[in-house]
Parts: C-alpha cells; structure tokens; sequence
C-alpha cells in the first residue's frame, strides 16, 4: 500500500487559479476542464450568464451580482495525472476565502488580463502566494485582443511584485495581428503527453481563429522554414526578443520556480483555448506534486503515514434540496477510503465517512477513495470547522488556518429576543465557516457580537443566511473601525477604557483584538502604553 500512496501522490497535481476579476478565470477553468478529461465534475463548472444546477437561498445572492461566492473542486485526469482544480471567489470581498483555497494547493495559475495587467487583486494575491510560496505559473490571456507589450508585462511583474517571469511561450505579433508562439522550452511529443522541460525546438505553433471567431483556434505547429515563410518579421522578432529574455537569464528553472522566485509565463487566449493545453501541460511536467505537510509542530507527516487531511472550506445548506453541512478536506497523507472512521484532532471525536463526495458548483458525486492532493467533501460533517484537521491512525494536528486582517467591522443586532438561541446556533455556524470572524466585547455583552470582515459583502451574506437558514432577521451597524492588532491578555486589560478604540475576543482563537480607526491611532496607543503588546494580523499570508 505504501508504495501505492507513494505512486499515486506523485501524479496528482492540486491547484487554483486566481485573478482580478474578468481576466478570465471561469473561461480557463471550462477550457481545462473540457481539456482534461473530467472525472468527477459532472459538467457543473459554473459559467456566469448560465448557471446550472439547484442552488440555495443565499446563493441567490451570487447570481444576481454574478459573482462567485462559494469554491470547490473540479477534478479531471490529464495525460497519467489527476488534476485537482480549486475554484475561488472572483470577488475580492472574499479574499479570505480564496486565501483559505491557496492553504489546500500545491501551485497556482495567475490569470492576467493581457491589456490590464497588474491589477489590485492581481498585486494581492501574488503577494499571499510569495509570502506563502506557492509556485506560482502566469497565463497571460486574452492575447488575441489589443495588449500591452509582451516585454513591458514581463518588466512590470518583475518590478511590481518581485517573482521573476521566465516566459516558456513567447508571443509572435501582437492584438489583433496575433501569429502564435514561439516555445522557448520544448513541449515535444513524448509518451502520449507533451514535456515541457526539454531542449527548446525551432519554429512556432500557429494561432489561427476560424472565420467568424466562434470556434476555437487551431495550434498548428509550423517548423522554422514555415513559420518565416508565413510570419518572416514577426517571427524575427519574436526570436530575437526570446534571446533578449535568455540574455536577462529569464529562462525557466525548476528550483526557483518551486521556491516561488520566477514564475513560468504562458500567453494564450482561454476563450478560444489557444495555449490551455501547454499550461496543462506544463502543471502535469512542473508542478510539485503533494509533498509532506509540516505538523502543526513543525515536523512532516509522511505521505505513506495513513490518512490526514484538513478542513480548508466549510459550508452548510449549500443546496435548498439537501440542506447539510459539507466540509472539505484536502487530503494530505494516506489513502482515503468512505467509511473509514476518523478522528477529529481538536476535539478528539470520531466520525464516520460515510457521505463523501466531491463537489464543484453545485454537481455532487460519490467518492470511495482519495489520496494526498484531493478534495473530498465530507456531509454532515458538523462540528468540523475550518482549520480543523482530521486523520486515521498516528494522530496528527496541522497548524490553523490563518485568520485575515480585516478592515470592516459591524455590531450584529438580532431583534427578535425569542429568537436567541437560534441565533447563537446561527452565529457559530457562520463562525465555524469562516465567513466572518465573530468577535465579543466586554462592552457589548454576548448578545450583540461583533463581526470582522476583508469586505463588506461578507456582512451581507451573514445576515442574508442569518434569515434565510436560521429565520433570525438581524442588521449590521457599522462600526468606525478599518484595522486591528493583536494584543494579549495584559493589554486588552488595559486598553479596556482607551478612547476610541474596542478590545474584543475571538473565541475561534482565543486572540485578544484591538479595533482601531487608522494607523494614526496605533501610534498613539503605543505612546500612552507603554510596553503594550500589539502586533499585526496576518494581512495575506
Ligand atoms: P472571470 O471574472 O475572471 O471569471 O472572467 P470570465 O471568465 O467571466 O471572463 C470575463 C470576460 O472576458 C468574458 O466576457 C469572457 O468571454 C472574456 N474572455 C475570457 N478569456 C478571453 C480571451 O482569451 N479572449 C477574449 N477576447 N476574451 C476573453
């Protein structure tokens, strides 16, 4: 069986794809979707105008604002690999949650849109993925459309964010006069699939868009001779730009691309799937595949050592017609098997397997086995909340997730007394899943807790699954917070009466947290407290 393990880890590859939104993430995820071989999706990749499937109350929300709120898995065989593929919110009110997501990957696909570059969340979540180093590879897409200048891209990702681009295509012409790309590594024939790691081989692969632009671009390969027959100039250029990059030592590397230094660099149009199947195959030839996971200890849990896996997303009622809990779990060691008991490491329970399925939008399957890299979505998983850990065999207790910064805050006020208790049930329910962090203040009492958020939309879905879930109809007051530190016992003590700042608790943790209206105020604070402790959360990473 070890061995087993052992094989089947090494060809799973588990990652996400993030972007700003509209660079195109829900376009690329149907393309490699479609690509790949789908196992257990069941077609539920959701498109924005066209979504499938049953969804609940609350969802409602995403669909009227078309945006994504709720992540899983699409799962899909490529080559001999098994692709596991993370989807994440689009909308940056939900960063937390896809920070949660990058927690449960190996790697990630950053999504450009290829005539705006660098954008705010773009800047973000390179920055989470650096500060967390995940390897990272760039597709810079909507090539087939009016762009900014493949070298300045590559200059402004170097300067802005510090990773090193190593393009492995290279555009030949540009916007509307797109010819194709060169490949500056080789993604020559072999074994069925394509490697991406070889000697680079002369010529380019022609992008040429039906009449019409419905369908999808053909890639055909053109040797040398071809490819300056049909695209001389544009060809020459792009060979002597190609040697530029060789000469700024901008050619791929493995070390530093898995120690997150450079990141590999594709140009493509995912609309018209030109350069999906080369990212594909780049994360089947590239990607690390799962590895041991440091303990919450420091130590790594082999991945021969029996079943662990931690619970990186939470989510109750997700479907009006099922109206469970489903938590899900990355796999990170051992062979996982549906209906073998497991131990809850927090709380030390055991539970059943029974109800394990995988999950993307809203399509669920059955799964009977899982191995390190996959996701499986336990049912009725209640009392497993995000960050918790649960294993088979050697006990084992990964580290907790990070809790975000975060920059909104609201008093929760319930108005139907009667209610209380459902209320509570409420509350723990949405703080088990993240959605916001729940906070206490001696101040206001149990009654009226606090929530923190990254956005402000997350208020919106709490007291939108407040009413709809629980029947509590509750509104949020605004408080004149934007940041928060953390203190210890001692200074949250006494910062009790400090003016114009809030001293909560975060039972999640246990953390003491300090609201404050501007980084003016912490100046301040630090002045007339002296020896107090107060540090950062966790902004990302
Ligand atoms: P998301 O918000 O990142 O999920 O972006 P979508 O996948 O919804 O794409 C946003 C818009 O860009 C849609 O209108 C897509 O059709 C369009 N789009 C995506 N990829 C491409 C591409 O390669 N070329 C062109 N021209 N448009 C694209």
């Amino acid at each position: 069986m070890s061995s087993h393990i052992a094989a089947e880890a090494a060809r799973r590859r588990t990652f996400a794809v993030i972007s700003h939104p509209d660079a195109g993430k829900s376009t690329i995820t149907e393309a490699l979707a479609l690509y790949g071989r789908a196992i257990s999706s069941a077609g539920a990749v959701h498109g924005k105008g066209d979504r499938k499937g049953v969804v609940s109350d609350w969802m409602s929300m995403e669909q009227d604002r078309g945006i994504s709120i709720t992540s899983a898995a699409l799962q899909f065989e490529y080559r001999d690999c098994v692709v596991n593929l993370l989807d994440t919110p689009g909308h940056a009110d939900f960063s937390e949650d896809t920070y949660r997501v990058l927690t449960a990957v190996d790697a990630a696909v950053m999504l450009l849109d290829a005539a705006k570059g660098l954008e705010p969340q773009t800047l973000k979540l390179f920055e989470v993925c650096r500060a967390r180093r995940i390897p990272v590879i760039t597709f810079i897409n909507k090539w087939d459309r009016p762009a900014k200048d493949a070298l300045e891209l590559i200059e402004e990702i170097e300067t802005r964010i510090g990773i090193k681009p190593t393009p492995v295509t290279w555009p030949v012409g540009v916007g509307g006069e797109f010819r194709g790309v060169i490949e500056r590594v080789g993604f020559g024939e072999e074994s069925g699939g394509r490697r991406a790691t070889g000697p680079q081989v002369p010529g380019m692969v022609r992008y040429e868009r039906s009449p019409g632009g419905q369908q999808l671009a053909t890639a055909e390969f053109l040797d040398e001779a071809a490819a300056m027959a049909q695209f001389g100039p544009d060809y020459e250029r792009a060979q002597e730009e190609s040697e530029l990059l060789s000469e700024v030592e901008a050619d791929f590397d493995p070390k530093t691309f898995e120690s997150g230094q450079t990141t590999p660099t594709l140009f493509g149009a995912a609309l018209v799937h030109f350069g999906v199947g080369q990212l594909l195959d780049l994360l089947v030839d590239i990607a690390p595949s799962p590895f041991s996971r440091e303990d919450a200890k420091g130590s790594p849990r082999d991945l021969e050592d029996g079943f662990s896996g931690f619970v990186f997303k939470s989510q109750a009622n997700m479907n009006a017609s099922h109206r469970d809990q489903l938590a899900f779990i990355r796999v990170c060691s051992g062979h996982f098997e549906r209906g073998m008991q497991v131990t809850q490491a927090q709380g030390k329970r055991t539970m059943s397997t029974k109800y394990a399925q995988t999950l993307f939008g809203s399509a669920r399957d059955t799964v009977d086995e899982a191995w390190p890299g996959d996701i499986v979505g336990l049912v009725n998983a209640t009392g497993l909340s995000v960050g918790d850990t649960i294993y088979a065999g050697k006990a084992v207790e990964y580290p907790p997730l990070p809790a975000f910064a975060p920059e909104h805050f609201g008093a929760l006020q319930m108005h139907d007394t009667s209610k209380a208790k459902r209320f509570r049930r409420g509350i723990a329910q949405l703080d088990a899943e993240g959605v916001v962090q729940v906070l206490y203040s001696e101040r206001r009492g149990e009654a009226t807790p606090v929530l923190a958020a990254v956005g402000p939309l997350q208020f919106e879905v709490t007291v939108a699954r407040l009413q709809a879930e629980f029947d509590v109809p509750a509104t949020i007051n605004n408080l004149p917070f934007k940041l928060a530190r953390l203190t210890d016992a001692e200074g949250a003590q006494r910062l009790r009466t400090a003016p114009g700042v809030e001293v909560f608790t975060r039972p999640r943790d246990g953390a003491h947290l300090v609201a404050l209206p501007n980084k003016y105020r912490i100046q301040t604070i630090v002045n007339d407290y002296p020896g107090l402790v107060l540090e950062p959360l966790l902004a990302g990473g």
